[in-house]
């Protein structure tokens, strides 16, 4: 290499590792660069994989519904649609999204056979055995490992995209610099905060799945042929009411022991209207057993408490969730925008009731019923003890 070449090499490095923006030539190259990855993330979760019933090696089939689509999601949905909430990329904010009960949950995470674990509880429309519990709960793990995994890769993929965009860049600066079109670069080895983004979100996330594989697939797999099996502690009810949500994702809430010590419990969290009902349940790996029964004795206590519960794993816990429309749209504009935003702000777990209300309607509905047999001071304790209630409809 020529002194001008070396001279020109350093200069630029220097510069990149100054600015690292000046590898971005114009905006195009700067969307591309950030977002080009968004819909082959979104392709891959549509990609069939292996199933993730044990030991099985067949090929999945590429629309497993984590949440039973006939019997509870299409039960909720208005003209076959639902509305869930998305990060939209190009405003940088959550919006509410309405899709088709075929795209809802679904996931490719099991071989045809296997699908087949399923169909006792979908057929009846009811959630009762601990067998379909146990099996409920397996579905709705397989999808979060499904989403780590898939994750995963793109995140690979998107390190190693980015890594050849960079080194393209950075040639191409050098040769302007120098005036030699034959200079090449090789690699960049320089390290950069687009590029530690990406790495110190893979190694997190490489870890949370080996956490949540180890603690939670394994311990719901034992339990997917016999629930006596499980290495789950589960806390499940139904209550006789169709709360307009279907849910499942991963959430935490923390437990302070007698020693004072606190603990981060993550939990599974599932929501399942099967009318005339609703299937509402919490798991844990079982050491955290005795900290699951006490959350689930107060957030279980009565149907106001459970859907005050309900709202608040919607708002702190997982984004993963489908409203009936019509709920949706009793909600105000302003109050709407308000619930999206919430979803963003990670500085509360499911501890924490949410300090507004979604199903403004229901909650009234349960609080008429019951109010003949409370006295005044009964109800505002009750009224304070389901959630700060701070209503979003017109109506309220
Ligand atoms: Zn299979």
């Amino acid at each position: 290499m020529s002194p001008g070449v070396v001279a020109a090499a350093d200069q630029v490095l220097a510069e990149y590792l100054d600015d690292p923006d000046i590898i971005l030539f114009d905006q195009s190259a700067a969307r591309k660069a950030q977002f080009g990855g968004v819909a082959s993330l979104a392709n891959a979760r549509r990609t069939p994989r292996t199933c993730m019933y044990p030991s099985c090696a067949a090929t999945t089939i590429r629309h497993s519904h984590t949440i039973p689509r006939s019997s509870s999601i299409a039960a909720i949905a208005n003209r076959g649609h639902v509305v869930t909430p998305a990060f939209s990329h190009p405003d940088g904010k959550m919006v509410a999204r309405l899709v088709g009960t075929q795209c809802a949950s679904a996931f490719p995470g099991f071989c045809e056979t296997h699908e087949g674990l399923f169909f006792s509880y979908e057929r009846t429309g009811r959630i009762m055995s601990e067998l379909d519990i146990s099996r409920q709960l397996f579905r709705s793990i397989c999808r979060e490992v499904v989403r780590f995994e898939i994750e995963g890769t793109w995140l690979e993929q998107t390190l190693r995209d980015f890594d050849e965009f960079r080194r393209v860049a950075i040639e191409r600066l050098i040769r302007q610099r120098a005036g030699d079109e034959s200079v090449s670069v090789s690699s960049v080895d320089a390290k950069g905060p687009r590029a530690d983004l990406f790495q110190s979100r893979l190694d997190e996330l490489r870890e949370e799945l080996a956490w949540f594989r180890r603690e939670f697939y394994s311990a719901a797999a034992a339990g997917v042929d016999d629930a006596e099996q499980s290495g789950l502690a589960v806390s499940a009810i139904e209550i006789d009411r169709v709360v307009p949500v279907c849910l499942s994702g991963r959430a935490n809430f923390h437990f302070r022991t007698a020693d004072t010590v606190v603990h981060n419990v993550r939990v599974v969290v599932t929501v399942i209207p099967t009318p005339p009902n609703t299937f509402v349940a919490i798991a844990a790996p079982k050491a955290y057993g005795h900290m699951l029964d006490a959350y689930a004795a107060i957030r279980f206590s009565n149907p106001l408490m459970i859907i005050a519960a309900i709202e608040s794993w919607m708002l702190h816990g997982t984004d993963h969730w489908f409203l009936g429309p019509d709920t949706w749209s009793s909600i105000t504009p302003t109050a709407q925008q308000a619930l999206l935003d919430d979803i963003l702000d990670d500085t509360h777990n499911i501890g924490a009731l949410y300090n507004k209300t979604v199903f403004n309607a229901l909650k009234r509905d349960i609080l008429a019923k019951i109010r003949s047999s409370l006295g005044p001071a009964e109800l505002v304790q009750l009224e304070q003890t389901i959630a700060p209630w701070t209503d979003t409809t017109d109506t309220g």
